[in-house]
């Protein structure tokens, strides 16, 4: 696949958190639209949303680890905390596309070294994690979450076209769950009824095993602005969010 070269890879996101995008693009196309492609077009990095959905990598992106990871650590060493010793793989990619093996490979070359570095990873998919992630390569205490806002495949192949089926990334989540590791559910950006007619309660149920879930609202779109008392609905949503939380013994965040 292509290949493209930074100048450095770990940045400290507005969010708080480091981070690092080990990729230009995604091939999973979301059409939300996908905050990251808006952002990469607005600065250039992607003419058009075929250039967005061809991914391309970061060649040099081990070498810049190397050089990057002892002084995150040393930094981290003098003001002990755990956000920091964290890093989110990615905010603007996605680390498992799917389709794309050596992004794959990529991936799970990156946080196995974030990982012998004393560091762990957060790491949010579309995609299918893989099975290796339990492996002895890998500290086992690295956070694993899947994005996931329905488990309808018609508004997946709507939405998200290329990325994973619902159930293949549920699985994949699951098996990790399984293996004693911790998983999240990201569920966000949750479409109003007039984008899919659909029961909150059975993408809860289907990611019950959860350790930690997030449910925040669709943005970014004129769309569920046209739905009639839209913070109503999502108050709604948030509430039952919650409710199934405690019910389960899951720690949430509604937004
Ligand atoms: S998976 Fe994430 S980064 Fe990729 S297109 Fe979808 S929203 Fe954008």
């Amino acid at each position: 696949m292509e290949t493209i070269t930074r100048k450095s890879l770990i940045y400290k996101s507005g969010l708080g958190f480091y981070c690092l995008n080990h990729v230009q693009g995604c091939s999973h196309g979301c059409r939300y639209p996908c905050y990251a492609f808006s952002m990469a077009k607005h600065y250039g990095r992607a003419a058009d949303y075929q250039e967005w959905c061809r991914p391309k990598l970061v060649g040099n992106a081990l070498e810049l680890l190397d050089k990057e990871l002892p002084k995150l650590k040393a930094k981290a060493a003098k003001s002990p905390n755990d956000e920091e010793l964290r890093i989110h793989l990615s905010l603007t990619t996605d680390p498992f596309m799917v389709g794309w093996p050596d992004v794959q490979n990529m991936s799970l070359r990156i946080i196995e070294k974030i990982n012998s570095f004393g560091m762990e990873c957060d790491i949010l998919t579309k995609g299918i994690l893989p099975h290796e992630l339990a492996g002895k390569f890998f500290s086992g205490k690295n956070h694993f979450g899947i994005s996931i806002v329905s488990v309808d495949e018609d508004f997946r192949k709507q939405w998200e076209p290329q990325a994973a089926p619902f159930v293949d990334r549920i699985s994949a989540l699951r098996f990790l769950h399984d293996k004693n590791n911790y998983t999240y559910a990201h569920i966000e950006p949750y479409p109003t009824p007039n984008i899919v007619e659909q029961d909150i309660e059975f993408l809860l149920k289907a990611v019950a095993f959860v350790d930690y879930l997030y449910f925040g609202g669709w943005n970014y779109s004129p769309l569920t602005g046209k739905y009639p008392d839209r913070a109503g609905f999502y108050t709604a949503q948030a509430t039952k969010v919650q409710a199934f939380c405690l019910k389960h013994g899951i720690s949430c965040d509604t937004n």
